[in-house]
């Protein structure tokens, strides 16, 4: 579960709603709702299987 970074959204966001791709400064995804950029973070399990996970480090940018 991801959570828009912009604090007048902050709208709740599945993987499966976004879309996820490098804009190059990092993956992130755009909110459906409101554009902005959510930077996300690629983590591989052992199993193979994909995990991303939102960075609250990065400064919400519009
Ligand atoms: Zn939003």
């Amino acid at each position: 579960m991801f959570t828009c970074r912009n604090q007048s959204c902050g709208t709740e966001w599945e993987l499966s709603d976004v879309v996820i791709k490098n804009e190059g400064q990092g993956l992130l995804f755009r909110c459906p709702m409101c554009g902005a950029r959510n930077y996300v973070e690629r983590f591989e399990a052992d199993d193979g299987a994909v995990v991303y996970e939102q960075l609250d480090g990065r400064p919400y940018q519009d």
